[in-house]
């Protein structure tokens, strides 16, 4: 049995073709994800869905943009384009750093952001970059438009027939102040074991006004680590500092998700590479207010 395939040109279009489907429709973007699910589904015998609808050329999709305060992101977007797009390269450089850490080159020029939400994976890298940057989904379906914490999507999942239209991030007030790292199990494409987002919003004399850190794969869905957020805010930068903020990332892990075996060598690495990214971003933000001063 094989899927009927619709690459609708507009998101009415969309919408109403996964409307007259139902249950037997499934959204297809990039298809890095969805393909892979397809291949075990056919290999295991289990149905496929009917209709694919392929909504990663749809116009309301595409781009970024400064809007209300902070930049609009099409879900369509790939995590090549948030690599080189000059817009997200100077107002946030997070997302373009995350991009690169994304796949391979094949991977990145298909993967979109809103199938990185869309696929509900605990390790999705631009997902914890949204969370953690305290991004909201909007999305649309038959009934209108709904705007959705991308954190509290990310555990809950989208509704039936639902389709990520973008995502509103508030724009940091220092962007350089940011740093993604992601550890995995080898130097090539791979699932994180874990990844970390962290963007700090630094005041004249050096101090942190805000701090945003979102963490991947430790907890069953991305999220942002208020417990260490807070610890920040107002602080004179020091390793103490760092160090103290790493430590409250790590009993944030081992209070969701309990003493299991692998902690041993997660607890330890998530501390030690927590404190090295943060002051890495500190350190970023403050090269760049030197060289412009
Ligand atoms: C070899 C390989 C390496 C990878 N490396 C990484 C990595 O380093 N980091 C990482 O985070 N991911 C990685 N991935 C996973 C994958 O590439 C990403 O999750 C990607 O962002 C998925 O986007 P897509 O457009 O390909 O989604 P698709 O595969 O098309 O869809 C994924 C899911 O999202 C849904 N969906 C897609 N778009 C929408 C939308 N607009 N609205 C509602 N639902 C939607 C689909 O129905 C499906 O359930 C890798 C995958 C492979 C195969």
């Amino acid at each position: 049995m094989s899927s009927e395939y619709l690459r609708p040109a507009s998101l009415p279009e969309a919408l109403k073709a996964l409307a007259s489907a139902g249950p037997a429709a499934r959204i297809i973007a990039g298809g890095s994800d969805l393909m892979v699910e397809l291949r075990q589904r056919r290999l295991h015998g289990q149905e496929l869905p009917g209709l694919l609808v392929d909504v990663a050329g749809l116009p309301e999709l595409q781009g970024a943009r400064l809007q209300d305060g902070g930049l609009w992101l099409g879900a369509g977007l790939t995590f090549s384009q948030c690599q080189e797009d000059a817009l997200i390269g100077a107002r946030l450089p997070l997302l373009a750093e995350a991009a690169r850490t994304v796949g391979s080159r094949q991977i990145r020029n298909v993967a979109t952001l809103g199938g990185n939400l869309g696929n509900l994976s605990p390790a999705a890298d631009g997902v914890t970059v949204l969370a953690g940057l305290g991004a909201t989904a909007f999305l649309a379906s038959p009934d209108g438009r709904r705007p959705a914490a991308v954190e509290d999507l990310a555990a809950q999942g989208l509704l039936p027939g639902e389709i990520i239209v973008g995502f509103h991030v508030p724009a940091p007030a220092c962007p350089t102040a940011a740093a993604f790292r992601k550890v995995i199990r080898r130097q090539a494409v791979g699932i994180a074991r874990f990844n970390l987002a962290v963007q700090l919003d630094l005041e004249d004399q050096g101090a942190i006004a805000a701090a945003n850190i979102g963490v991947g794969a430790v907890f069953p869905s991305p999220r942002r680590v208020g417990e260490a957020e807070a610890l920040l805010r107002g602080q004179k930068p020091s390793p103490g500092l760092w160090a103290g903020a790493a430590l409250a990332l790590a009993q944030a892990m081992l209070k969701a998700c309990g003493q299991r075996p692998s902690m041993v060598y997660k607890e330890p690495a998530l501390t030690r590479v927590a404190a090295r990214t943060l002051a890495l971003a500190w350190r970023r933000g403050l090269a760049s207010r030197e060289a412009r001063s």
